[in-house]
Formats: structure tokens, sequence, C-alpha cells
């Protein structure tokens, strides 16, 4: 069994989110990979980590749906040892244009995965990890993003605006589970190469903006997550309701 728990990774099987899965395994953390569409990339994934002699599992959930947020810890809960860290990661944005030409259900998909998903998934992870319900205490980290600064305009607000209330959440969470254990932290991205811009419409955006990038690259998803791992580190155990910019100094 591995030394530091159980973490577990939503949208964990691509991107970001599967770079911060293998570096978790190789740290020693047994790892939950949550995927929503993609089996096989999980699948592959977990048999990578396999391979280099770490834990994990792939559990299938959309985030976005409560019942299948329950379930999925539920499927966590059945393992022997206890969730420790949580990585909110899971995220979603749609064909880049302005908020006036946005229908309402594209809203509420952006929405319901970008901060309902983030909050239902943090809900669980306190009910587990708060040591006012009987739990050792843990570390969640949110993936937040630039955007929730620059705004997005005209590739998609309604994106940047689910990224500033991952903030607030990660503000407010952190102080009201403070006491009880659990450290709350996000890391803010900026241009990260990784097949999310290709949703917006968009696979070159990275290479279009990263002129504007001071340091003249766009990062890598191994880039995002180092310092998710440090925030969920004991390494940094006086951090927390704080946030790691990694945006190439953008
Ligand atoms: P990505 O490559 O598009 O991967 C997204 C992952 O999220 C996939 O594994 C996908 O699952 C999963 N997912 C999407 N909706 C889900 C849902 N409702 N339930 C469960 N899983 C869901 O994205 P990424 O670039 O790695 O982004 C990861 C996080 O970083 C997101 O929160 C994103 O907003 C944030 N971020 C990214 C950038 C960037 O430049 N890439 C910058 C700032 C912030 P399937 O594989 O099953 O489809």
């Amino acid at each position: 069994m591995a030394g530091r728990g159980i973490l577990l990774v939503t949208g964990g099987g691509r991107g970001i989110g599967a770079a911060t899965a293998r570096l978790a395994a190789q740290r020693g953390y047994r790892v939950c990979i949550n995927y929503r569409r993609d089996a096989e990339a999980a699948q592959a994934l977990v048999a990578a980590i396999v391979r280099e002699g770490g834990e994990a599992l792939a559990l299938q959930a959309d985030v976005s749906q409560e019942a299948e947020v329950l379930r999925l810890f539920e499927a966590i809960d059945r393992l022997p040892d206890p969730l420790t860290a949580l990585v909110n990661n899971a995220g979603t944005l749609e064909q880049q244009m302005r908020l006036d030409e946005m229908s309402a259900a594209r809203l509420q998909r952006v929405l319901a995965t970008n901060v309902l998903g983030p909050l239902l998934c943090a809900r669980e992870a306190v009910r587990r990890m708060s040591t006012a319900h009987g739990g050792r205490g843990g570390a969640i980290v949110n993936l937040s993003s630039m955007a929730a600064r620059l705004g997005s305009p005209n590739e998609y607000v309604d994106y940047a605006a689910s990224k500033g209330a991952i903030d607030s959440l990660t503000i407010g969470l952190a102080k009201e589970v403070a006491g009880e254990g659990i450290r709350v932290n996000a890391v803010r991205p900026g241009l990260i190469h990784t097949d999310i811009h290709a949703q917006g419409g968009e696979p070159g955006r990275v290479e279009r903006l990263q002129s504007s990038i001071p340091m003249g690259r766009g990062g890598q998803p191994e880039e995002v997550a180092r310092a998710i791992l440090w925030l969920l580190s004991d390494e940094a155990s006086y951090a927390t309701g704080t946030f790691i910019d990694l945006s190439g100094g953008r």
C-alpha cells in the first residue's frame, strides 16, 4: 500500500490531471483517476503508472452530477486507505465566442462542470478528511486559471467567471476548514499545452498567444503538476487559501 494515502484527481485521464496523477503515483500516492468519457486514456494512464511500480485505478463519473459524485466517493470509501488528497482538476470550456452569443444551456454546462463539480467534490472530501467528521485531515488543490484574472474576453468569459468562482471557493473553504486539518489551495495555470484549446475551436491557441508570454512559451502539464504536488505535500504545511500562478509571467 502506498505511503501517502489516496489522492483523487478529477478529470485525471488527460492533460494536467494526467500529469498530476502520474507524478503523484511516483511520489507514493495511491491515485484514483476520475474521468468522464475517455476511458481509454484513463486506462492507459493506469497501465503506465502500474508499469512504473505505482498504484492507480480509474473511476468514471461526471462531476457535474451529484449522484455520480456520490458514487465516485463511495467507491473510494471501499478502498483500504483513507482519502487524504483531492485535486479538483476536471474542467471544460466551449467554442470561443462573445457572451452575447452564448446560450443558457452552454452557460449551465460550463458552470456545472467547473463550479458545481468542484464544490460537490470538495464537500465530499471535507466530509471524509475533516477532523470534525472523524477524519485525519488532508489537502485540496483546486485548478483555477489565469483566466480568473484576465477574463478571457471574446473567447470564453463564462469559463473565466467559473475560475473566479474557484478562487473564491479556495479562499472561503480554506478558512472554513483550517482548524480541521485540511489545507485548501489553488493553482492558476496560464497557457498550457493540452487538448483543452482545441475544444474551444483553436488547437493552435498557445502558439498564437505565446509572444504575449514574458517567458516566450506555453507551459507543459508537468510544470503545473509539480506545483500541485508541492501544495499537497507537507512541504506546504503552512500554506492554505493561497495560489500559485503558473503562467510564464503572463
Ligand atoms: P483537458 O486536457 O481538456 O482535460 C480535461 C479533463 O477533464 C479530461 O480528463 C476530462 O475527462 C475531464 N472532464 C471534463 N469534464 C468533466 C466532468 N464533467 N466530469 C469529470 N471529468 C471531466 O484539460 P486541461 O487543459 O488538462 O485542464 C485541466 C484543468 O486545468 C481544467 O480545470 C482547466 O480549466 C485548467 N486549466 C487549464 C489550462 C490550460 O491552458 N490547459 C489553463 C488554466 C487552467 P475525459 O478525458 O473523460 O473527457
